[in-house]
């Protein structure tokens, strides 16, 4: 009877003991394990966390992060990932329900983009109309959305891995300081383009939270919300709007490019620039401008140029990551 009782508590002794041996140096290599979805939410991460987790970009770059599903072999990703972090506003719905049925019990996701603003606050446009009920969900191409998401991401870093409370807090104070000085930037940059030309007509809609911030006038997207184009009527409309307003350029992006934005540019006698982008960072990762920073000022340099305003400004701003380049960003092929 005795041997009964105290066998299993000298077996749960030892155990307990054996957990307690362990070598720190063993239990600081196991890093948090952390998935991202689109890349400048992936970059965000990166500089809060430098080499303190194993970071992975579920969304490769340079598609279209709107339509994207995760294909069978990204259930891995999912099934070992402590915490996933999304920008969320509907934005990847097919992952996270993916994420969903497949995470580890327990494994958080961090939807930023909810956190960072108020219903009230959502834009809804063209391309998201309200009756769809998903809001425009492009808050990171405005800084000081970006410098919230920077905060959330810290804040549950910290949660989670306590122990590295304060690489993380120092990096996000660094990279804060960052992200204000190419808000600053912006916002001097903004004031050198005409007023008059202070206005977007863009093919994908990505620019309202970024119009809001910096004063600029939205006057069209092309993109209709099911991400086919625009109807013969909605591209006369169009035609007809440049050339009464005077618009003095049309954007692209990389990721949509498109024949039907090019025809309208040339038909209302306006120039078209092709290569804005809101989720493929520039450059290849490991190189500097590989960062949401950097793809701010490549977007910024080509917006403002076009507009007829001053880059001066944005070339005193630095891209790197701040606590270097870490994670793991998929590409498109
Ligand atoms: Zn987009």
């Amino acid at each position: 009877m005795t041997w009964l009782v105290i066998l299993p508590l000298a077996a749960f002794f030892i155990a307990c003991g054996r957990q307690e041996e362990k070598p720190a140096a063993v239990k600081a290599e196991k890093k948090l394990n952390v998935v991202a979805t689109v890349a400048p939410i992936t970059s965000i991460v990166e500089n809060v966390a430098g080499d303190k987790i194993q970071l992975k970009g579920i969304i490769p770059e340079g598609i279209n992060s709107h339509t994207f599903e995760p294909v069978p072999s990204d259930v891995k990703i999912l099934a070992t990932a402590d915490l996933l972090i999304v920008n969320g506003l509907d934005l990847e719905i097919p992952t996270l329900k993916l994420a969903q049925a497949n995470m580890k019990q327990g494994a958080p996701v961090l939807r930023v983009g909810d956190k960072t603003i108020t219903e009230q606050e959502y834009i809804y446009d063209f391309s998201f109309p309200k009756d769809h009920g998903h809001p425009n969900p492009h808050l990171w191409l405005n800084p000081q959305h970006a410098m919230r998401y920077a905060t959330l991401v810290r804040d549950e870093l910290v949660r989670l891995d306590p122990e590295n409370k304060s690489a993380y807090e120092a990096n996000t104070a660094v990279y804060l300081k960052k992200l204000e000085a190419l808000d600053q930037a912006i916002e001097e940059s903004t004031k050198t383009i005409p007023e008059g030309n202070r206005r977007l007509l863009t093919y994908h809609d990505s620019w309202p939270y970024f119009a809001r911030r910096y004063g600029f006038q939205i006057i069209g997207a092309v993109q209709p919300s099911d991400f086919s184009d625009p109807s013969p009527r909605e591209v006369k409309r169009l035609i007809d709007q440049i050339r009464k307003e005077k618009v003095s350029a049309v954007f692209g992006s990389e990721v949509f490019p498109s024949p039907v934005l090019e025809q309208i540019a040339r038909e209302g006698k306006t120039r078209y620039i092709d290569k804005l982008r809101d989720d493929e960072l520039p450059g290849k990762p490991g190189e500097p401008q590989h960062s949401y920073i950097g793809l701010m000022v490549e977007n910024m340099t080509i917006m403002f140029e076009a507009l007829g305003g001053s880059t001066e400004a944005l070339k005193k701003i630095d891209p790197a990551p701040v606590a270097g380049a870490y994670a793991d960003y998929r590409r498109r092929n």
